[in-house]
């Protein structure tokens, strides 16, 4: 379950400024799609309108075949994760954070989740600036760390569609390929959306589509789009 299609999805924010133009594609349950392409191409957009933040113009986006214009908000949220690219983390510990949303978890589940995220060594902190007891100072947490954070919660909370959004782009090339491998073990079987800048960072997409000005201007997998550059 949890194939993902667009059909010919068109999209403006304002009148007369399309910002998709007829975008098709599929991503079939359990395989891994990308998105890349430049800033301001729409790849952002394209996954707001699967969240239904906002709705199509024109053509439809389906969950094993429903019209998600019919699937309830709620529902859908349930369905989707999503990593983001800037995690804000709530005033409590980083097993707080973890745990968010999925209240009925256990401790040992929470764990689990942390320990594939690799992220378990700060289960007890608080993040910095926050409300830490006085005489303590919170935990400085990296962007990579905070990415981390946002993994195991996506890994707890277990949706068989996954939406990565840049997630590695403000890493250094250590920690990218370590946020690489801990999302690769998320996006392990289910069905995944990754929206990237550069097509050096989705090189085990079964497919890529380059995306430019609200149009699918390629396809192809890794080796077939190098092979074009
Ligand atoms: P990308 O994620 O590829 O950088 P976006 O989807 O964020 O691209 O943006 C695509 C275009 O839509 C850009 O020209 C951007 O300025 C415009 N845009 C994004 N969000 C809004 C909005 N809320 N209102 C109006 N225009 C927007
Ligand atoms: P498959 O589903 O084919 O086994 P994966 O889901 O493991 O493939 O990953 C697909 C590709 O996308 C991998 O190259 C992975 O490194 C890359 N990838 C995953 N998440 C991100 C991300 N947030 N940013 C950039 N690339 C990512």
């Amino acid at each position: 379950a949890g194939t993902v299609r667009f059909e010919d999805v068109r999209f403006s924010y304002i009148p007369e400024r399309p910002i998709l133009r007829g975008i098709s594609f599929e991503v079939p349950a359990g395989r891994t799609v990308a998105i890349v392409g430049p800033s301001g191409a729409g790849k952002s957009t394209l996954s707001r309108l699967l969240f239904r933040f906002y709705e199509p113009n024109a053509g439809r986006i389906t969950i094993d075949g429903q019209d998600i214009a019919s699937v309830r908000q709620n529902s859908l949220r349930a369905a989707i994760g999503m990593v983001p690219q800037d995690t804000v983390l709530f005033n409590d510990t980083i097993g707080y954070n973890i745990r968010y949303g999925r209240w009925d978890a256990s401790e040992a589940e929470v764990r689990e989740a942390a320990r594939l995220a690799q992220i378990d060594r700060f289960i007890e902190s608080l993040p910095e600036g926050y409300d830490t007891p006085v005489g303590e100072r919170g935990l400085k947490l990296s962007g990579g760390e905070k990415q981390r954070v946002a993994i195991a919660r996506t890994i707890l909370k277990g949706p068989p569609i996954l939406v990565l959004d840049e997630a590695t782009s403000a890493l250094d090339s250590f920690t990218e390929r370590e946020i690489q491998a801990a999302l690769d073990r998320v996006s392990q079987g289910r069905t995944t959306l990754v929206i990237a800048h550069r097509l050096s960072t989705v090189i085990n997409a079964d497919e890529i589509l380059v995306l430019d000005h609200g149009r699918v201007v390629e396809r192809g997998d890794h080796t077939s789009l190098l092979a074009r550059d």
